[in-house]
């Protein structure tokens, strides 16, 4: 197995307790730390709840917004506003504008989905065919309650099938139109939305009645706020289907690219050409979603699928919310076809390829520190660390190291970084005539800013005064030496 020397000893078992997992962790470390409690919050606050009400509310709705505002106002934000303003339009005859749901979101869906699904479980081919590639049997984090995670990681095989069939498709066999993406995109919003909802209650159903691990649930006492950030950890179908590997990778992410060539597809059969804007959204996105397969045992260690629950964030987010706004870009230039200069459209290029080097290359420094536990070189020298401990839920001591050298010494989130110059780069793509197209730097300046709040207080939850050292030497979070 490729990825057996790198993961060593493999368990038989899909889930292991290494620690018991029921026990519950007592010991309180003297610094504020709170043994095992360093997943999502356990106690709920009205400001969390009303959060989440609004979170539940207003996401779908901006979805369809921005869906509605594209294909029937020019891609303009403000114009249906001013419209609703001024009372040349009101809620009823927006709705109108709405797609409906047809019978061809079925006819695309439900096969994708049951698509992916069988390649999901498809043995992986990649990892023997590729030296440097980290497929098959994986192994996962530890969860709090300490249990060991396997995974099978097939995403990058799962992309090649899904694109090269989409392209034989397209050149060859013409079983449907390229554009079919685009031109069922509306009724297809709506299928997807009922497939996120149906899986987000389907996973609180089984934290409460089956859960794969209950001593990795965590139940706040408000039931909103566990259906939206999840109660269960790991949830799992039988030993293999992993919602959230699942869920999080395919379909969502593997359709990334077909929905681009999609709108690529559409901008050639009205306009008899592709612009470059196009192509090199494409590109960058292409590059974003391969990195993303090509290093999913790594994404095993991110977050998402390290920290988070899966509740409905995770189950509509994947299903919906990616695949809808992540792409609003190539969207927009089928209704906008920019062409840009070649000295732009280089620069663009440039910006994107840096941020994904600075973003690769972050986390890889983090990686390989970590899978050498800090026996390593980093920008050719020995690195510099602060050694710092940690409890699990068990109430046990473990020991972990923070890396000081390399990118992580310049900032501490250098590869949000690299994230949010690639997602500029696609961005800049659009000109400057709309903010439509700038949605997502905006998104995801918010998320990454966000997600680095939360995951620095997980850490100084997690690593007390050890993370304090750690934060006064490195003390910007983003951009160095201003944020
Ligand atoms: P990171 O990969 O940055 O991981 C953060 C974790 O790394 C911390 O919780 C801590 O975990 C560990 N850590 C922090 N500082 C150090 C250090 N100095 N040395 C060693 N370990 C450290 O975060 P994410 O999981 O959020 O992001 C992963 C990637 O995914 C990023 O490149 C991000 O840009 C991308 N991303 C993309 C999104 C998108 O929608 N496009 C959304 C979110 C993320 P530990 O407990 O192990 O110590």
């Amino acid at each position: 197995m490729p990825n057996r020397a790198r993961n060593g000893t493999l368990s038989s078992t899909v889930l292991q307790s290494q620690n018991g997992g029921e026990k519950n962790g007592d010991v309180k470390a003297d610094d504020g730390r709170q043994p095992g409690k360093w997943g999502r919050a356990w106690e709920v606050d009205l400001l969390g709840a009303v959060c989440v009400l609004l979170l539940l509310t207003t996401t779908p709705l901006m979805v369809l917004y921005f869906f509605v505002a594209c294909s029937h106002f020019e891609c303009s934000l403000s114009t249906p506003l001013l419209q609703f303003y001024n009372g040349k339009m009101t809620v009823m005859d927006f709705w109108e504008k709405a797609p409906f749901l047809t019978i061809n979101a079925f006819k695309i869906i439900i096969p994708w989905y049951a698509f992916q699904v069988f390649l999901y479980y498809l043995p992986d081919a990649c990892g023997y065919i590729l030296p440097s590639y980290r497929g098959g049997r994986c192994r996962g984090t530890i969860t709090p309650s300490g249990i060991q995670m396997f995974y099978h990681i097939n995403g990058l095989q799962a992309w090649i099938i899904s694109n090269t069939l989409w392209f034989a498709n397209a050149f060859y066999f013409h079983w449907f139109s390229p554009t079919i993406i685009f031109d069922n995109w509306g009724s297809m919003l709506w299928l997807a939305n009922i497939i996120g909802n149906v899986v987000a209650i389907y996973a609180i159903v089984k934290a409460w009645f089956f859960p794969t691990s209950a001593a990795d649930c965590v139940f706040s006492g408000n039931i909103l706020y566990d259906y939206v950030m999840g109660t269960e950890f790991n949830p799992r179908f039988g030993k293999w289907f992993d919602f959230k590997l699942f869920f999080n990778g395919r379909p969502g992410i593997c359709a990334w690219t077909l929905i681009n060539l999609s709108y690529a597809a559409k901008q050639y059969e009205l306009y008899g050409h592709v612009t470059n804007s196009m192509m090199i959204v494409n590109i960058l996105h292409a590059i974003y979603v391969v990195d993303f397969f090509w290093n999913e045992a790594w994404y095993l260690n991110t977050i998402d699928i390290h920290h988070d629950h899966f509740g409905w964030m995770l189950a509509w987010g994947d299903n919906v919310w990616l695949p809808w706004m992540y792409t609003l870009q190539g969207l927009y230039l089928v209704y906008h076809p920019v062409e840009l200069s070649v000295w732009y459209a280089s620069s663009l290029l440039v910006l994107g390829l840096l941020g994904y080097y600075i973003f690769r290359a972050t986390n890889c420094q983090k990686d390989h520190f970590r899978n050498t536990s800090g026996d390593c070189k980093i920008w050719g020298a020995k690195p510099k660390v602060i050694e710092c401990s940690y409890y699990a839920a068990d109430g046990e001591k473990r020991q972990s190291k923070l890396l000081l050298s390399g990118w992580w010494g310049i900032a501490r989130h250098m590869n949000y970084t690299g994230d949010l110059m690639q997602a500029l780069a696609c961005c800049l793509t659009g000109g400057f005539t709309h903010i439509f197209p700038y949605f997502y730097i905006i998104y995801m300046t918010i998320l990454l800013v966000n997600r680095c709040y939360r995951d620095e207080h997980r850490c100084s939850m997690k690593y007390g005064l050890d993370w304090k050292r750690y934060t006064s030497i490195v003390q910007h979070r983003i951009i160095p030496g201003i944020f």
